[in-house]
């Protein structure tokens, strides 16, 4: 998974205007260093740098075997290659996408509830 997230909850936990996101299998991460986690919401866990503070991952109960990492966060951010915007209704007004990637206006939470897999 490799999307570019408008919602609220990123916008506000990152400080930006989207977060890039790169889903990973969880079994597959190897944290070293001072990692904090915290819930962010009812069914979601965020972590974050205890050292800088930056933010390193995003986790929601829905996907169990699955870490969302910041993609911008990454060693070689360069490589990232977004493939849809999501939580496209809560975008700002100011946002400019700048690129022809489809939109949709809810999330990978909303149709994993709903039994079907958005990208
Ligand atoms: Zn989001």
């Amino acid at each position: 998974m490799a999307a570019l997230c408008h919602c609220e909850d990123c916008r506000r936990a990152a400080s930006s205007d989207y977060v890039s996101w790169l889903g990973v299998k969880r079994q597959t991460i190897e944290w070293s260093g001072p990692r904090k986690v915290y819930r962010s919401s009812a069914r979601v866990e965020r972590s974050y740098c205890g050292e800088c503070g930056s933010p390193l991952s995003f986790e929601p109960e829905v996907f169990a075997d699955e870490t969302h990492l910041y993609a911008a966060t990454l060693d070689t951010p360069e490589v990232y290659q977004p493939t849809a915007h999501i939580f496209w209704s809560e975008r700002l007004p100011w946002t400019c996408a700048g690129d022809s990637l489809p939109t949709h206006e809810k999330g990978l939470q909303d149709a994993a509830a709903k039994g079907s897999k958005l990208l």
